[in-house]
């Protein structure tokens, strides 16, 4: 069979996806912030995507979902 002189090219999106990785300091369990049991931290709060150095993106306090424990995160890039 010959090949077609004109193929179209299939053409696909691609998606860009991020995370916000934390290490809890106190039983070191690794959790993405945006996916904290279907919770998006950055759609709830305001925060926007890649986010830090600024008063919204610091400090933040987050309850571990491993261990309870709660302590403060700042956002990092
Ligand atoms: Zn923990």
């Amino acid at each position: 069979m010959e090949k077609e002189e004109t193929q179209v090219m299939k053409k696909v999106e691609a998606y860009w996806s991020f995370r916000l990785d934390v290490v809890c300091p106190f039983c070191r369990e690794e959790f993405n912030l945006d996916d904290m049991d279907g919770f998006s931290y950055v759609e709830e709060s305001g925060l926007n995507v890649l986010e830090h150095d600024t008063k919204n993106s610091t400090d933040i306090e987050i309850c571990c979902p491993f261990c309870n424990n709660t302590f403060l995160v700042d956002c990092a890039y």
